[in-house]
Formats: structure tokens, sequence, C-alpha cells
């Protein structure tokens, strides 16, 4: 069974999707202004893990993950630079896959931008409107009117008192009947200079929460299983997106909310506006590797607020560099080696790692099971007690490992294969037993499912054609 902590019932509960073996998962992306920091990267290698985890347990995830290419600073730090909008945040577009690819992140399957979904996001406005929770202003902006919804505050626990005050509200220019409520549709100021798009209430731009809504309903439909963020964005950006949705479908929106705590530095939110970040960038050059970062924001658990030091990386790499060992003593093992097969133990640590993750992605409890593996069969391996299909199995569990970890090998985004990994044991088998027409065809049934194995010295690898 798999347990995710729901921030919408403050609970952790069993994980049922609306579709059978499908998951649709929605992440909100970078606002494009400047590079990301690896604060926001702890955030998308959060849901990187969820989306690993969820396949390695044989869910079809269908990821969707948008880029906010608009908004007040998008568009401000254009207008410094003297650039068009779309040329300035082409660039950090660019930038941020570069930085996906770097810290190994499977991309999403689609990267809306928001600039690109005007017409949608009009649509969404016009349907508000119809059902009577909008109201326009003089400059042209169209509100959503809280008053008018329900269940407004349900996700961040709001006090319905502390609402009506109208103190926890976002700060905006714009002019509005009540403080609590949010621009769906932002008139244009001359200020924002050429940035505007034209729509029944005149020019102007979308807001930001907006962008979410109709973006992430064109992709997965009205009601979807898992949308995830960092806890900043519980209020009021995820709470904003229920109020639209729900009122212009009429439907449920989100079944399952996954939020991300901070990567903190001396206590505080790593943050642009702090001026206490990093980039990926900035540590790659400090001569950090993808890995060890990747391990650093991957090993505490997503909840647990993370605190950013040097000595934390230096150990992570420490534990990237264990377990590459162990993968380069298993490949050494000789084909002629007899002693024990390590299978059981191995499916048994699987087990657990996996029944550990399933618990609402418990990955300090999942990294323990494995660190216990690997220094029980580190010791075995100096006793030369492990067999030719032992090593197999060894190799075989970390290419499992991998497939949510993805520190170990070079390219680690295939999905799992029970049949690959038997096929390769069995040949393995065959081999110290030398019947090598049984290993032949073995590597012929391999190659049918696009396989190559390399026979090298060490020991047998194999990879995707
Ligand atoms: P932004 O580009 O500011 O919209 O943020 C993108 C994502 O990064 C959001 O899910 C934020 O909640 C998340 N985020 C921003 N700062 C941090 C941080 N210091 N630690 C963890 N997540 C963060
Ligand atoms: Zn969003």
């Amino acid at each position: 069974m798999i347990k995710f902590y729901n921030t919408k019932s403050r609970k952790r509960e069993e994980f049922i999707p609306i579709d059978e073996g499908k998951v649709g998962l929605y992440t909100c992306g970078p606002t494009v202004y400047d590079f990301a920091h690896i604060g926001n990267f702890r955030a998308y290698i959060f849901e990187d893990l969820l989306r690993r985890f969820l396949s390695l347990s044989g869910f079809e995830v269908y990821h969707i993950m948008n880029i906010t290419d608009i908004d007040d600073k998008t568009i401000r730090r254009s207008i410094e630079e003297n650039r068009s909008l779309q040329d300035f945040t082409d660039e950090y577009v660019k930038s941020f896959h570069e930085d996906v690819e770097t810290l190994r992140l499977l991309p999403a399957h689609e990267y809306p931008r928001a600039t690109e979904f005007i017409p949608q996001m009009l649509d969404m406005v016009g349907q508000l409107e119809e059902k009577g929770f909008t109201y326009t202003t003089q400059d042209g902006s169209v509100f959503f009117k809280i008053s008018e919804f329900d269940n407004y505050g349900s996700l961040a626990k709001l006090d319905p008192d502390q609402l009506r005050s109208g103190e926890r509200v976002e700060n905006d220019e714009y002019g509005k009947e009540e403080g609590r409520d949010f621009a769906l549709w932002k008139g244009h100021k001359d200020s924002e200079s050429n940035v505007s798009w034209e729509s029944p209430w005149g020019n102007g731009r979308p807001g930001w929460h907006l962008e979410c809504s109709a973006m992430s309903t064109h992709y997965l439909g009205n009601h979807f299983d898992i949308h995830c963020g960092g806890v900043d964005n519980i209020f009021p950006h995820h709470e904003n997106e229920i109020a639209q949705s729900c009122a212009a479908t009429g439907e449920e929106f989100v079944n399952y909310w996954l939020h991300n705590e901070h990567l903190l530095v001396e206590s505080q939110k790593m943050s642009k506006s702090e001026g206490n970040f990093y980039t990926l960038r900035q540590l790659l050059e400090m001569g950090y590797s993808p890995e060890s970062l990747r391990y650093t924001l991957i090993s505490t658990h997503y909840r647990q607020k993370l605190n950013f030091t040097f000595d934390k990386i230096k150990s992570s790499q420490k534990c990237v560099n264990k377990l590459r060992e162990l993968k380069r003593r298993a490949l050494l093992i000789d084909i002629d080696a007899e002693g024990r097969d390590v299978e059981k133990l191995s499916s048994d640590m699987l087990g657990k790692f996996q029944e550990k993750l399933g618990d609402d992605l418990n990955i300090s409890g999942a990294l323990g099971e494995l660190f216990v593996w690997v220094n029980d069969i580190f010791s075995q391996l100096d006793n030369n007690e492990v067999s030719v299909s032992g090593a197999g199995s060894i190799l075989s569990t970390l290419n499992t490992v991998d497939l949510v970890l993805c520190v170990i090998n070079d390219t680690c985004n295939d999905e799992p294969s029970e049949e690959i990994d038997a096929l390769i044991i069995a040949r393995n088998d065959a081999r110290a037993n030398r019947d090598w027409s049984k290993a032949d065809e073995i590597r012929d049934k391999l190659d049918a499912l696009g396989v190559v194995l390399e026979d090298t010295q060490g020991g047998t690898i194999w990879k995707r054609k």
C-alpha cells in the first residue's frame, strides 16, 4: 500500500489513482527571470523522487510542469534589460532545461509556457464570469470574488475571521472590492511596456494563479491525481488554483496535494529576495558533482526542512562513491567465482526499500535499508563469498535502486525490467556452468528486447541499444 501525506487533510492517506495504474501529476515549475537556485531544485528533486517511485511501483505517470514566463518579475527584468519578454525568458528556459539534465531529473512530458496558453486562460475567466464569480475594475482587471466561493481557505486551513480582516493577502497594486480577492486578469499598465494580450475585458495579461489552473486542466482534465509545489505555494497560489478550478468546472480539482519543505541557509529560506542562494552552476564551478548535489537534496525527507551546508554535500559524495565502489567490485567477480548467491538478501532489501518509500517517501528509512545491505555485501565480497550469480543480483539490485536515486549509473532513466534482470542472471548462470549455447540463446533474447551486453574483463555490463 502506498501512502502520501495530503496537505488537504493534513493526514497520510492511501494513494488510489483515479484511473487504475495511471497517475496525472502537475508540479509548479520555475518563474524564468533568472537561473533557478538549488532551493527551487529541492522542490523539483522531491517531485522527481515521487515520479520515479511511482514508476518503479508500476504506475504510468503523466507529468506536466508549467513554465511561468509572464509575471511581475519577468516583465520588470525584461524591460530593465531592454529585451522582449520572449527573448529574455527563452534564455532562462534553456538554462532550466540544462540544469534539469545535469541533475538527472526525468523531464516532464510537457512544459507548457504561460504565454502559450492565454486563450485557455481567457476561457476560464469567461466561465467564471458566467457563473458569477468575478467582477471587473476600472483599469480592466478581472478579480475572483472569494466571498462567492464556499470552501475558500480549505487547503491552507485559513481562519475565516482572518480572511475577513483582509490580513494575509497578496500584495497587489490593482484595485479590488475586498483585500482578499485576487486578480484573474490584470488590465494593462503603461509601465509594462507592450506586454499585453487582447481580451473581452480589454488589453492585459493573466494573473499567476490562473496560469496553473488553465494549464493543468488542459493536459490532465478537470480532476486529476497529484499536485505538488513548495510549502510557500500552499497559500495563496494553490488555494487560489482550487477556488478558480472548482468554481469554473463545478468538479473536484486535485485528490492529493503534496508540498515540500524548504531548503534553508542559516535557518532562513534560500531565496532570490534574501540573496542567500546558490545556483547549480555556481556549485559545479566550485567543484561539487551533480550527483553529490542530487543526493544531498533527495536524502532528507521532503517534509523536513533541510539546512544547506558544504559538509552535507561532501558526505553525500562519500555515499555516492560507496555505491559506485560496490558496483565496481561486483563487476570484478570472475565468471568462475564460487560462493553464495545473495539474491534473497538483495530482494529482501529491495522489498523494504520500496516499502519505506511507499510510506510517504520515507527516504531516510529506504537509504537505511540500502546501506545495511551495502555493508553486508561489502563484507561478503571482502571474504570472497559472492558467486557470479550473486554478483548479477548485486548489479541488478543497484540498477533498480538507481532508477530512483539516479546517482550510480551514467544513465538511469530506463524503466525497471524484471524480465531483463532475470535474463541477465540466467545468462550469468549458464556461463558459470559453461553452457555456452544457452548463454548465446539468452543473449539473442536480450538483443530482441533492445539490450546490448558487453562482457568486460571485470564482468558483464548492459545498455539499451
Ligand atoms: P518559483 O520559481 O519561485 O515559483 O519557485 C519554484 C518552486 O520552487 C516552487 O515549488 C517553490 O515552492 C519552490 N521553492 C522556492 N524556494 C525554495 C526553497 N528554498 N526550498 C525548497 N523549495 C523552494
Ligand atoms: Zn503553480
